[in-house]
This record gives structure tokens, sequence and C-alpha cells, in this order.
């Protein structure tokens, strides 16, 4: 059984990548092929758009298992 917390929080890439080690390349490389986190999509106002990040709680102990910190 899950209990999803009201007040979950979601992380952006930046805290993961402070809190797992895990440096932003990486860390979307492994979002990806895992399926972790989630893109949302902003608007910027040069009329482009910008990928950003986000990770709930759950992800970030999923990477923080299976994925050490990056050493390079
Ligand atoms: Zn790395």
């Amino acid at each position: 059984m899950i209990t999803v917390k009201s007040t979950q929080k979601v992380y952006s890439e930046d805290e993961i990548s402070r809190l797992t080690g895990i440096c932003s390349e990486h860390l979307r490389g492994v979002a990806r092929s895992k399926h972790l986190g989630s893109i949302v999509r902003a608007a910027e106002a040069a009329g482009g758009q910008t990928e950003r990040w986000q990770f709930t709680s759950t992800d970030l102990s999923v990477l923080t298992a299976l994925f050490p910190r990056c050493e390079h």
C-alpha cells in the first residue's frame, strides 16, 4: 500500500544533483532510462522552451539506492 502525503515535496534537478552527488548530465540519462522524474516544459521569454526535470521523494530514494555519486 502506497501512502501519498499531501505535502509531498517535489525536487528540482539541482536539488537532486546536490543531494545524490549525481551530476545533472548523468542524472538526466538515468532519469530517461529508468523513467524516473518528469519533464516540465517552460516557455522562455525569447519564445523558446526549456526542459526542466522534477523528481518526487520516491524518485530520490530510488536514485540514492541504485546509483553511486559521480566521481569525475
Ligand atoms: Zn556524472
